[in-house]
């Protein structure tokens, strides 16, 4: 999932100046879970813009499950509040990102509208775990590693991203970036030698294929056949 925080209010009505009339949509998606993109979060948002003075012609609030960046998710709910699209001076999204351009990709080649988009929340990247503390764990590097790695990340859980062994200066099995972190070292270590595998720290060395980190990536599913239900 995809972690995001709420930008400064101020920072939102700087994007709005001189766009008056507003359609505001949220993500049943991972804003949901974050609390930052939800039916509560976008009718709050709707308060707030609605004292500076702005209209509120439509919010827009896929359920929980409904992903915004998933265009067979979002595009029936864009569907229904066209109407508002077509009035409106921008697009508000409490979504990341990706809900956003996937938005105004749609709002712009598939109903011919131009219409500004903007940003209501900072995503922070992708973060597993929950329900309340969640992490990052995994970087997409588009060539996972973690089979040598008895199943830890040293490119996201270690600051250097360091893959062939630790750089030294760990105290007390914590990081010496950031001594509030377990070293990701001593933790693959640790789990190694649980296994009974430690041998495997001694392979060749990793030289990794940076290459399929290469932006922007995309992937095609078709001709298969997508089941959306
Ligand atoms: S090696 Fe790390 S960053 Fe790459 S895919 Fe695996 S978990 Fe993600
Ligand atoms: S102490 Fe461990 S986690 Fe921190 S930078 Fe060095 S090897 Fe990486």
């Amino acid at each position: 999932m995809i972690g995001s925080y709420w930008k400064p209010t101020e920072e939102i009505l700087g994007y709005l100046d001189g766009r008056n009339k507003l359609v505001l949509m949220g993500c049943g998606g991972c804003a949901t879970i974050f609390q930052t993109g939800g039916e509560p979060q976008v009718a709050e948002m709707a308060r707030i813009l609605s004292e500076h003075g702005k209209t509120i012609l439509a919010t827009i609030t896929p359920p929980l499950g409904e992903f915004t960046c998933f265009v067979p998710h979002s595009k029936p709910y864009l569907e229904k509040h066209l109407d508002k699209l077509e009035q409106c001076d921008a697009i508000l999204m409490l979504s990341c990102g990706d809900g956003l351009q996937v938005v105004r990709k749609v709002v712009e080649e598939d109903y011919g509208l131009m219409k500004a988009i903007v940003p209501g929340l900072d995503p922070v990247g992708h973060m597993g775990g929950g329900p309340t503390l969640f992490e990052e764990k995994c970087q997409q590097c588009g060539e996972c590693l973690l089979g040598r790695y008895a199943g830890i990340c040293p490119l996201t859980q270690c600051p250097k991203g360091l893959l062939n062994g630790p750089c030294g200066g760990s105290r007390n099995g914590k990081c010496e970036v950031n001594p509030d972190h377990d070293c990701a070292w001593v933790l693959i270590y640790e789990r190694l030698k649980a296994l009974g595998e430690l041998d495997r720290m001694k392979g060749e060395p990793i030289t990794k294929d940076y290459s399929k980190m290469t932006r922007p990536r995309s992937i095609d599913l078709s001709p298969v056949a997508v089941d959306t239900a």
